[in-house]
C-alpha cells in the first residue's frame, strides 16, 4: 500500500477521492513545508547484527551484510535522490557494494531505483510474475531495471555465508507478492501483504483477497522475532496474526455481498469494495 497507489489507482480513476491512509502530521506536507512522513529516506536501523532497516522514501529497505557483499531488499520510490540517501545510509554501516536486490513486489516504491544497483554491479532477483507484471504495468512499464535473475515459486539464496529464502505463495496484495525470510536473524519480510493502512488488492495485476492470507499463512509458519511490513515499523507475530484475522473477516464479508469494515478500522472506496465483491462471488 503507498500513496502512489492510490493517487495513480484510485483518484485517477474516480472523481472522487477518499484518503485510505492516515495522513501526515499536521505541518508535514504541502509546498514549501517539510517533507511528508516518510516520503524521505530515514537513518539506517539495525535489526539484528548485520541486518539493517532503511524506512522512508517508497517502501520499507533491508540491508543484509556480509562478508562478500550486501544482499538489498527492496529499492523505494524512483529518483536519484533517494538511490543516493540509501547508498548514504549503508555507506555509513558498511563500505561494501551491494551485490543483490530482491524485490518483494512490482510497485514503484519497491522497484524505482533496480537500475541504480544494477550499474553498479548487483542482480536484481524476482519472482517471474513480478517481472511481467512490471513490465505491463502503466505505473512500472517504463521505470528500467527488470529483474535480472527470476524464479518459478521459492528460491534459497545462499551468498557470503547468509542465506535468505524466498516464498511465492500465490496471489495477495499484486500477483507477484514475495515472501522473504532470513531464518538465521528470524527476520520475516512480508512486503504490502501487510500495511499500516488498509489492505489494497491489485486487482488489475493479479491481486486477490480470496487467497491474500496464504501469504501471511506462510510468513506465520515461520519462526520470527519481527516482521517487516511494506510500510511502517516491525511487527510481531501476534500483530500478523491480527492482521491476518482482519483480512479473512474481509473475505467472508466480500462473500456475502457487503462490506462494512467500520469495525475493521478499515476504509475503502467503492470501486475497491466492488472489486472485492465481484472475486467473491
Ligand atoms: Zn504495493
Amino acid at each position: 500500500m503507498s500513496r502512489a497507489h492510490i493517487t495513480l489507482a484510485f483518484a485517477a480513476a474516480l472523481s472522487f477521492s477518499v484518503a485510505l491512509v492516515a495522513q501526515p502530521p499536521a505541518g508535514g506536507g504541502g509546498k514549501g513545508g517539510a517533507p511528508k512522513a516518510g516520503a524521505t529516506v530515514e537513518k539506517i536501523r539495525t535489526l539484528k547484527p548485520n541486518l539493517y532497516l532503511i524506512t522512508g522514501g517508497g517502501a520499507n529497505t533491508l540491508v543484509r551484510v556480509t562478508p562478500e557483499g550486501l544482499i538489498l531488499v527492496d529499492t523505494k520510490n524512483p529518483g536519484d535522490e533517494n538511490y543516493n540517501r540509501v547508498m548514504e545510509e549503508i555507506k555509513s554501516v558498511t563500505p561494501l557494494p551491494v551485490k543483490w536486490v530482491i524485490n518483494t513486489q512490482h510497485h514503484p516504491d519497491h522497484v524505482g531505483t533496480n537500475q541504480k544497483f544494477i550499474d553498479a554491479g548487483a542482480q536484481v532477483l524476482a519472482v517471474e510474475p513480478l517481472k511481467t507484471f512490471m513490465g505491463s504495468d502503466p505505473r512500472t512499464k517504463d521505470i528500467p531495471g527488470r529483474p535480472t535473475v527470476t524464479f518459478a515459486k521459492d528460491y534459497v539464496l545462499k551468498f557470503g555465508g547468509a542465506e535468505v529464502q524466498l516464498y511465492f505463495y500465490g496471489p495477495g496484495h499484486s500477483g507477484g507478492d514475495t515472501i522473504v525470510y532470513f531464518p538465521a536473524e528470524k527476520i520475516v519480510m512480508v512486503g504490502d501483504q501487510m500495511t499500516d493502512a488498509a489492505p489494497l488488492v491489485d486487482f488489475a495485476n493479479g491481486g486477490s483477497l480470496k487467497t491474500w492470507n496464504a501469504s501471511l499463512d506462510g510468513a506465520l509458519s515461520m519462526e520470527f522475532e519481527f516482521a517487516i511490513p511494506g510500510r511502517g515499523e516491525p511487527k510481531t507475530k501476534a500483530e500478523v496474526q491480527a492482521y491476518r484475522a482482519k483480512i479473512a473477516t474481509l473475505a467472508q464479508r466480500a462473500k456475502t455481498g457487503t462490506i462494512d469494515t467500520t469495525d475493521l478500522g478499515w476504509t475503502f472506496q467503492a470501486a475497491a469494495i466492488a472489486s472485492m465483491i465481484a472475486e467473491a462471488k
